[in-house]
C-alpha cells in the first residue's frame, strides 16, 4: 500500500501532453495553446478617438471654462471606420465619434458633453492636456509582440486577441479520448429491468461525465464481465485509447480479476492499493504504454478515485499545469470520527457564511451511497493520524465545484461569490 503522495508521483510521471490539434477559435476557450502568438500589427493600428467629440489642439482651448468657453470652427465630421478629410488648424475642430482615426493637426479630444455645438462652430467649455481622450496606436497590442504565450489556458479575453489579430485558428493540445469499462458479473445496461441480485451500471455514466468535466473525450466500452481472458481482449483492444479507466474487479473477492489481467498481459501493474478511503483499492498500470486505472467498483470510491488520480492525469495530458482542485480551510458543522492509518475524502457541502467557509457532511459517508456524492461540492480531507474532528474546528477542504477544466481552478472563489477570500 502506498500513500496518495506517491500514487501521484507515479501516475503523473507516466503522463505527457498530448499533440497539438488546430481547432476553431471559438472552441479554444478553456483549451491550452501549444504556440506563441505575436501580433502581425499594432492594435489599434491608428490613433482614434475614445470618445464623441471634438478633435482639436490643446492649445487653442487653453483657459476655456464655462464662463469663458472658446469658440473653434468645425471642419468635418468623421465617423468611425472613415478616413479625415482635412487637417485641423489652428482654430478648427473636426467632429469625432469614438473609435474613429484622429485627424493630422489634432492632438486631443474633448467630449461632446462639455461642448455646445451651433451650425458651423462649436463653443469649448474646458481646457484639456495633450492626448486627452485619444487611443494611441499599439496602445493595446504592438506589432511583434507576444500576445499569448505557449502553455496559457485561454480564456474569453486571449479569444478577443485572436480574433482582433484576424487568427481564426489556433494550435491546442489535444483532448484525451478516455475508454471507460465496467467490469462486473452482476451488471447490466442502463435500459434493462435489473434481474433479482443485479445492478445498473452506472459507474460507467458517472466516468463518463467527469471525464468530460475535465476535457477528456469519453469512450464507452460498456460492461467487461468477470472472466480474465474477456477482460485481457477488452484491456488489449482499449489501448488505442489515450487512457483506460476501469471500475470494480480489483479488490480481494474471488472474482477479481482486473490486476491479474494487468500482470499478466503487459507486465505492467506499477501499484495496487493507496491509504485512503474511499479508493483504497486502486490498480494502476499501463497496457502498450497506454495508461491504465483500475478504479474500485464502489459507486462513490470510483468517483473519489477518478478525482484524485485520473482528473490530474487529464489535466496534464490536455497541456495543464494546474492540475489539481484547489483546496481551503473551512470549519467542520460537526464532530468527525474515523480510524487512524488512512486519508479520509467525506463528501461536503462547504458554503460561505457569516464571514467563514462552513463543511457540512452530505449524510451517510457509505460508498455505495452515491447520493452523498451528488449533492457535495467538495471534500473534507481529514488526515491519516487524525481520529477526531471536533465540531466547529478547522478542516482542509478539496473544492469540487464550479471549474471546468484545469486552467480556471485558479478561481475556486467564484463558486461562492468570494473570489478574493480564496
Ligand atoms: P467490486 O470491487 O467489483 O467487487 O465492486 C464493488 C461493488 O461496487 C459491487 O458489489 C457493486 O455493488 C458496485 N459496483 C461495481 N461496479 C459497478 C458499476 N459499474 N456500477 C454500479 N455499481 C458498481
Ligand atoms: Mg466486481
Amino acid at each position: 500500500m502506498i500513500s496518495l503522495e506517491e500514487a501521484r508521483r507515479i501516475i503523473l510521471a507516466g503522463c505527457r501532453p498530448l499533440e497539438l490539434e488546430k481547432v476553431d477559435i471559438l472552441e479554444a476557450c478553456g483549451r491550452v495553446i501549444g504556440e506563441d502568438v505575436y501580433s502581425p500589427r499594432d492594435i489599434p493600428a491608428r490613433a482614434n478617438s475614445a470618445k464623441d467629440g471634438y478633435a482639436l489642439r490643446a492649445a487653442d482651448i487653453k483657459g476655456a471654462r464655462v464662463s469663458k468657453p472658446v469658440v473653434l470652427k468645425v471642419t468635418e465630421t468623421i465617423a468611425a471606420g472613415v478616413l479625415p478629410r482635412v487637417r485641423v488648424g489652428k482654430g478648427q475642430a473636426a467632429r469625432i465619434m469614438t473609435g474613429a482615426v484622429i485627424p493630422e493637426g489634432a492632438d486631443t479630444v474633448v467630449c461632446r458633453e462639455d461642448t455646445q455645438e451651433t451650425d458651423k462652430t462649436v463653443l469649448v467649455k474646458i481646457s484639456a492636456s495633450r492626448g486627452q481622450e485619444i487611443r494611441e496606436a499599439g496602445e493595446d497590442v504592438q506589432k511583434e509582440e507576444l500576445v499569448i504565450k505557449r502553455g496559457s489556458v485561454l480564456r474569453p479575453g486571449h479569444i478577443g486577441i485572436l480574433a482582433s489579430l484576424g487568427k481564426s485558428f489556433v494550435y491546442v493540445h489535444q483532448r484525451p479520448r478516455v475508454a471507460i469499462l465496467s467490469t462486473g458479473d452482476e451488471l447490466v445496461e442502463i435500459d434493462e429491468e435489473p434481474p433479482p441480485g443485479r445492478i445498473v451500471n452506472s459507474n460507467s455514466y458517472s466516468l463518463a461525465a467527469q471525464v468530460s468535466a475535465c476535457g477528456g473525450i469519453p469512450v464507452m466500452l460498456g460492461i467487461g464481465r468477470d472472466r480474465k481472458a474477456q477482460l485481457a481482449k477488452i484491456f488489449q483492444a482499449a489501448s488505442r485509447a489515450d487512457v483506460i479507466l476501469s471500475s470494480g474487479g480489483v479488490s480481494v473477492g474471488d472474482f477479481d480479476f482486473v490486476k491479474d489481467v494487468m500482470r499478466d498481459i503487459g507486465n505492467e501493474m506499477h501499484f495496487w492499493q493507496v491509504a485512503m478511503r474511499p479508493g483504497k483499492p486502486l490498480a494502476f498500470g499501463a497496457i502498450e504504454g497506454v495508461p491504465l486505472f483500475g478504479l474500485p467498483g464502489n459507486p462513490v470510491s470510483v468517483m473519489v478515485s477518478f478525482e484524485q488520480f485520473a482528473r490530474p492525469c487529464l489535466l496534464k495530458m490536455q497541456g495543464y499545469t494546474n492540475i489539481f482542485r484547489p483546496e481551503m480551510k473551512a470549519v467542520s458543522a460537526r464532530g468527525i470520527r474515523k480510524p487512524a492509518g488512512f486519508r479520509h475524502f467525506l463528501r461536503a457541502v462547504v458554503s460561505y457564511e457569516k464571514g467563514r467557509y462552513v463543511a457540512r457532511l452530505t449524510g451517510e459517508q457509505g460508498s455505495g451511497i452515491l447520493k452523498s456524492m451528488a449533492m457535495a461540492n467538495a471534500f473534507v480531507i481529514v488526515p491519516e493520524q487524525i481520529e477526531v474532528v471536533k465540531k466547529g474546528e478547522e478542516v482542509v477542504v478539496q473544492l469540487l465545484d464550479g471549474f471546468t477544466a484545469g486552467g480556471s481552478t485558479n478561481h475556486p472563489g467564484l463558486v461562492f461569490g468570494r473570489p478574493a477570500d480564496v
